[in-house]
């Protein structure tokens, strides 16, 4: 299998290549030049699988570069006891025989970043061997929460890399930085920044294009990489949980062998929900792909209309890992639909930088219409998605899924299709804990708490364990306490790589 740009300058090259340059020099995104097709057999065979197996299976025919063992051995890494608290590691929760969730959130970090960033790394050390790189890689990270922390997870101790991450001093919830200044490992760096969080990704992408500073790193043994969610190496892994949640739903009889599905999918970088597009293209039966977006809803109007336009307001609302407004893995999707037409994309994402807007012809609109449907959800309803799927199921779920299943009766009330539904669920509730406190529990019993006290009343409440990669997240000792001004990141990323040279 060959990887070729988006924008069509670039390659075609194998998976190897594709996953360690990340992203195409071209600015495209890299996309696979044939079809993978799953028979029906093969679809069948995977009811018995493990997900191990069901990964193995799905990313052969996208690394055709690596050696079985190659695959095996990443897989091993990523997807085993150590990582994940569940032995089914993507496991389906039941609401009713029609309504599932797909629990995405088993992962160290307690969100849907690992079921990719835990494998990435393994693919990419893979990737530097089979072309022969000798440097070893860094990984740069700038990240406003989830991200950062699920990149560390995944690069720590790792050989040959790695990792600097840089967040915003006030701009990550207080979980979300004690998670990130308690990381263990040899090879990591954590920083605060002076500043928001597009000061922070500001200076990254400087050092990133700044030769000079390549130069030095080169000179201590490393060459800079990104771990954000472009790189094919993060997408293949997230096509592997569509198909084991269809087997899942075959295995226990809720759905037959061969009936279309549909899937609900909290939407901000169009990664997860392009995954499901990209299983559905190998064959797996699925009827509606739906978009759930928050009040940031460029992606909704876009579905609706045809029309991509970013000039708006961006919104922080409680589900932050949905607050994009420029989606860039939809790139892939416009590839896929315009029949792999490189002049159409390039024209698109010319007039996206130039104009903050684009306008896709008929034809892929009219595709796009017949296989997604969109809607949002703003806070209000998400608080209210989260209380009232307590009251119906005794389920309890973080801000993004809620979304998701709002969304999702949006759906059901506008189209009346109550085929069987799977709604992705991208984040633990003990997450996202001060929203889904505050939903469940009320204004009143959880004013003025931390989210160390809510984490515990969550528990309490719901009768369900503190994960282990947030619980004792207080009392851990603190190890990153750098905070450094936009100006001084340079410095710090030298200094980094000089003790490990
Ligand atoms: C990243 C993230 C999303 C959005 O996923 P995309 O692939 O960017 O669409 C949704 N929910 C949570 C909790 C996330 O961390």
């Amino acid at each position: 299998m060959l990887y070729t740009s988006t924008r069509g300058e670039y390659g075609p090259l194998p998976a190897a290549e594709a996953i360690k340059l990340g992203i195409a020099p071209d600015s495209g995104l890299f996309v696979p030049t044939e079809r993978v097709m799953m028979s029906m057999k093969d679809i069948q065979d995977m009811v018995g699988m493990s997900y191990q197996q069901r990964a193995d299976k799905i990313l052969g025919p996208y690394l055709t570069d690596f050696a079985s063992n190659e695959i095996r051995c990443s897989i091993d890494h990523a997807y085993n006891a150590n990582s994940f608290d569940h032995p089914e590691v993507a496991p389906l929760a039941e609401l009713d025989t029609r309504l599932s969730v797909l629990e995405l959130w088993h992962g160290p970090t307690c969100a849907f970043k690992d079921m990719a960033l835990q494998i990435l790394p393994h693919l990419l050390v893979t990737s530097m061997q089979k072309t022969g790189e000798s440097a070893g890689i860094l990984i740069l990270v700038a990240t406003s929460g989830d991200t950062g922390k699920a990149a560390l997870e995944g690069f720590k101790d790792v050989p040959r890399t790695a990792i600097m991450v840089f967040y915003p001093e006030k701009g990550v919830s207080e979980v979300q930085k004690m998670q990130m200044v308690t990381q263990e490992g040899g090879n990591v760096g954590v920083y605060a920044v002076r500043g928001n969080f597009d000061d922070t990704q500001s200076g990254v992408k400087a050092i990133f294009g700044d030769v000079a500073m390549q130069q030095a790193v080169a000179e201590c043994g490393y060459k800079f990489s990104s771990a954000n969610s472009i790189n094919w190496g993060r997408l293949a892994p997230q096509i592997v949980y569509y198909f084991s949640a269809y087997a899942d739903l075959v295995r226990r009889g809720h759905v037959q062998f061969g009936e279309a599905v549909n899937f609900v999918v909290p939407t901000g970088n169009f990664g997860n929900i392009l995954a499901g597009f990209y299983a559905r293209q190998m064959g797996l039966p699925v009827h509606r792909l739906v978009c759930a977006a928050n009040e940031n809803n460029v992606l909704t109007d876009f579905i609706a209309s045809g029309i991509y336009d970013r000039n708006r307001d961006f919104k922080r609302t409680i589900s932050p890992s949905m607050d994009i407004l420029i989606s860039s893995n939809l790139e892939r999707l416009l590839y896929e639909l315009t029949g792999h037409d490189a002049s159409k994309v390039r024209q698109w994402m010319a007039d996206l930088a130039a104009k903050g807007r684009y306008t896709v012809d008929d034809s892929t609109r009219e595709q796009i219409q017949a296989l997604f449907w969109s809607d949002y959800a703003d806070d209000a309803a998400t608080m209210s998605s989260i209380k009232e799927t307590h009251r119906r199921y005794g389920y309890v779920v973080d801000t993004h899924t809620a979304v998701g299943l709002h969304v999702y009766d949006l759906y059901r009330h506008s189209t009346g299709d109550d085929r069987p539904t799977v709604v992705l669920s991208t984040a633990s509730p003990f997450k996202f804990n001060a929203s889904v406190a505050k939903a469940l529990l009320g204004e009143e019993r959880t004013a003025g708490r931390d989210e160390f006290a809510l984490l515990q009343m969550l528990s309490d409440f719901s009768g369900l364990p503190v994960p282990s990669g947030l619980s004792g997240l207080a009392e851990r000792r603190i190890r990153h306490l750098t905070v450094a001004d936009r100006e001084q990141m340079p410095g710090a990323v030298l200094e980094f790589v000089k003790q490990r040279r």
